[in-house]
């Protein structure tokens, strides 16, 4: 059982931040802010897909201006990205952001960041302090390994918040590098109860960024760190959100649903087990839709594994909420540890998702 870091709770719109509150998903979008019909759309499409929390790059007045009106077509909370200009930050504010993050390593204006924090006090709206390992000035860069670097730069950011008693902070401290990005997390765990944004940063494509955000998300999230997360993809969008549930999920600090785990087979498995597997996750993903759409929110998830011979699949199979171990033609149907039935090959997905249904 993971036990969470203790923090204290910040307020994103509806959402919670930090304290044992589930951990949440968060996007970016990658449009132009000012383009308020595709930025919207883009947004609504992340939001159909999981995304609880998304950001939006503020580069000028204009799409400051403009996240009034695609508040108006999204539900999700929505945060404005400052980079060099406070000014930005405080026009964000007024036009409805839920929340801001500020890089306080590339704003020069102290007065400005002041400003900023009196600003979002009186909204009530918290700030994400954030330090990049490709923001760092070289001098912070000079001082120890990378990742005391970040977190050395990092308290030098907050000084000004802490100052003014503005406690509403959201911490960051992404690297490209996976074990520079982990320990500075952990570094910084030890020195605040500031909630944590955990992402890996500049991972690249899919193929490689869902591979360096688990190893170092799940790191974190194993320790018991990261309160919201964000799995920083080149290209779509929407491909960060499966990811991101996917990590929460295996990390087991969050259910999306019902998980289906598969045994990678071998020459004693005599069925299509891959076929089968993914014949599953789709029922059982239609069950949950309809499922979600009839209660308003998702279904307790259950623990399914499907085996492919009797070596290690009775024993998979009974340490799950219910599964499958294949033999020739049969499987041997488990619920709970015990073997319930035996079936054909081709009756078992049918015969799990009725099982599943009557667990709902
Ligand atoms: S459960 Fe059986 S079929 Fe699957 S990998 Fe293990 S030995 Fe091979």
């Amino acid at each position: 059982m993971i036990k969470r870091r203790k923090t204290r709770t910040v307020k994103v719109g509806k959402v919670k931040i930090g304290s044992g509150h589930p951990v949440s998903v968060q996007s970016m979008a990658k449009t132009d802010t000012v383009n308020i019909r595709a930025t919207a759309a883009q947004i609504r499409e992340l939001e159909a897909a999981g995304c609880e929390i998304v950001r939006v790059a503020v580069k000028t007045p204009e799409a400051a201006r403009a996240i009034k009106e695609i508040k108006k077509e999204i539900s999700i909370p929505i945060v404005a990205d400052i980079h060099f200009d406070p000014a930005l930050a405080i026009e964000s504010v007024v036009a409805g952001a839920d929340k801001i993050r500020l890089n306080p390593g590339n704003m020069k204006d102290a007065g400005g960041i002041n400003d900023v924090i009196a600003a979002c006090r009186d909204r009530g709206l918290p700030i994400r302090i954030g330090a990049n390992s490709g923001s760092l000035t070289e001098m912070a860069r000079g001082k120890g390994s990378p990742a005391k670097a970040m977190v050395s730069a990092l308290i030098k950011y907050i000084e000004p918040f802490r100052r003014k008693r503005f406690g509403d902070i959201v911490i960051s401290l992404k690297a490209s590098d996976v074990m520079t990005t982990v320990d500075a997390y952990r570094i910084m765990a030890r020195e605040c109860d500031y909630p944590f944004h955990v992402g890996v940063t500049a991972t690249g494509l899919p193929e490689d960024g869902i591979v360096s955000s688990s190893i170092g998300i799940g790191a974190l999230l194993l320790d018991g760190i990261g309160d919201t997360i964000r799995v920083s993809l080149t290209g779509d969008p929407i491909q960060e959100i499966p990811a991101a549930r996917r990590i929460l999920s295996s990390a087991g600090v969050r259910s999306f649903g019902h998980r289906v785990i598969a045994c990678p087979t071998c020459g004693r498995c005599r069925v299509d087990l891959a076929e089968i597997t993914a014949h599953l996750k789709k029922e059982l993903e239609s069950i949950q839709r309809s499922d979600e759409r009839a209660q308003g929110s998702g279904c307790r998830g259950l623990l399914i594994a499907v085996m492919g011979c009797e070596v290690n699949g009775p024993g998979e199979a009974k340490s799950a909420d219910m599964g499958v171990a294949f033999g020739k033609d049969k499987g041997a149907i488990f619920s709970h540890g015990r073997i319930i039935k035996t079936v054909k090959s081709k009756d078992a997905v049918r015969e799990l998702v009725k099982m599943v249904v009557s667990e709902q």
